[in-house]
């Protein structure tokens, strides 16, 4: 079996793995109702709007919370 007969290099491993291994940032969206930033797929945090649809009432969520 052939094996390989030196050791890479931390570096040159690096620059192989380089352009997979970034860590990549969290892709934002704009809300469409409110136009604050948001994770795509997900219902506005602000809001509470989906595909224009108020699907949590943001009263409710208050509640809750206080
Ligand atoms: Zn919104």
């Amino acid at each position: 079996m052939p094996n390989p007969k030196r050791r890479h290099s931390n570096s040159r491993t690096g620059k192989r793995r380089g352009g997979n291994q970034k860590i990549k940032r969290a892709s934002l969206s704009v809300c469409s109702n409110c136009g604050a930033l948001k994770l795509p797929h997900t219902v506005c945090n602000s809001c509470g709007y989906y595909k224009g649809v108020s699907v949590v009432k943001m009263e409710e969520k208050k509640g809750k919370k206080e």
